[in-house]
């Protein structure tokens, strides 16, 4: 299960001068265990030959081939789980980790002095990270929502006590004055929550009636990362119904970014700004690096040719007019054009909702003007 905390912990990782191993392998749902595993064979043997290598100090030595064996144990002890896959190895500071990817990713290995992130992020960037809090006026409790996973981070009571407590007083004022105290104590909880593990939305469960007030107390950050709140019983609600009420928040919200993102390019290219539609064009833009933003049509392929040498990609065209090398035919060259943003820092969102750009099936915004093409 893949948490934020891990996600974290990898692209924060500190090597400290010894050598981080990334490996990407994409994992067809069709694909055999013994062809997965002849994949990663024929990666990890790309670093074979550097662990070896005489002139590598002893402690890099050392721990790359550590790094070599573990992924290899790994492999035979391990069925991993479609479509993707990416692991970080650096054995001699303790780290290991492998990130079940929910998308294809270029397969790959990389040696380098930090672990290589920037395929493993932009499948995880579509992914938001969501805290969803579920409160009534005495109890609390906060989940984590992330990618397919949900658990819970922690839960707590503030008793608002029984009617002898109260003796004397105004018992409505007094328990009034305690839920406030309640939810300024979740509100705070809260605000910890966001700041040490950085989600990014916000989901509030509860009855109707009380959430407005508990929203009352969240912070100016939290307010702007509030995207809906959904109706439940707290202190019976199970965890299916916790996410099938977030779930249904967080579509709309998708959806909503989705509407809002696709406009967004659509108007800057009507207005002659920084902005690419259609495959024809974007292709272009990929091809010279230039693409910020890659807006992709879900689950749309479209056959094309690349060159290997100068990443050149168009839609036809047997020889790459960048180096006049023979360019390779592929089923999906928007596939390859989303390796090639991810490989120059872009982002990529995949536009699964009724938006316009079904007819373009790709938009990118830019980061600088195309040249002629
Ligand atoms: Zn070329």
């Amino acid at each position: 299960m893949i948490t934020a905390e891990t996600v974290n912990r990898i692209v924060q990782f500190q090597a400290d001068g010894l050598p981080v191993v990334s490996l990407y392998v994409p994992i067809d749902p069709g694909m055999s265990q013994s062809g997965v595993h002849s994949r990663v064979t024929s990666l990890v043997d790309q670093i074979d030959g550097l662990a070896q290598e005489r002139d590598l100090p002893h402690e890099p030595r050392l721990s790359l081939r550590g790094d070599i064996a573990r992924i290899r144990e790994r492999m035979a002890e391990e069925a991993w789980q479609p479509k993707g896959l990416a692991v970080f190895s650096c054995s001699g500071r303790g780290l290991y980790e492998e990130v079940t990817l929910s998308r294809a990713v270029r397969d790959r290995i990389v040696v380098a002095d930090a672990p290589f992130v920037l395929p493993m992020l932009a499948v995880l960037d579509e992914y938001h990270r969501t805290c969803v809090v579920i409160i009534d006026k005495e109890w609390a409790a906060a989940w984590e929502l992330y990618q397919d996973e949900m658990r819970e981070l922690t839960r707590f009571k503030d008793r608002l006590g029984k009617f002898d407590d109260y003796a004397g007083g105004n018992l409505d004022r007094i328990r009034e004055e305690l839920t406030k105290r309640h939810y300024r104590r979740t509100a705070q909880v809260l605000g910890e929550l966001f700041r040490t593990e950085r989600y990014e939305l916000l989901i509030v469960g509860g009855h109707d009636f009380e959430i407005p007030a508990f929203l009352g107390f969240l912070n100016r950050d939290l307010q702007d990362r509030f995207a809906g709140s959904f109706s439940i019983d707290p202190p019976t609600a199970t965890a299916a119904e916790i996410r099938a009420g977030a779930d249904a928040i967080l579509q709309r919200y998708e959806d909503d970014q989705e509407q809002k993102a696709v406009a967004e390019i659509l108007d800057r290219a009507a207005a002659g700004g920084l902005a690419a539609v259609g495959v024809p064009a974007c292709l272009w833009a990929g091809s010279v690096a230039a693409v910020q933003t890659l807006l992709v049509q879900e689950g749309v392929a479209v056959a094309g040719v690349v060159c290997d040498d100068s990443r050149w990609l168009a839609v036809a065209g047997d020889t790459c007019p960048l180096c006049g090398k023979p360019t390779r035919h592929t089923a999906d060259v928007v596939d390859e054009l989303v390796q090639a943003v991810i490989d120059e820092g872009g982002s990529i969102e995949h536009v699964e909702s009724d938006t316009p750009l079904a007819e373009y099936t790709v938009a990118a915004a830019l980061r600088f003007p195309l040249p002629p093409n």
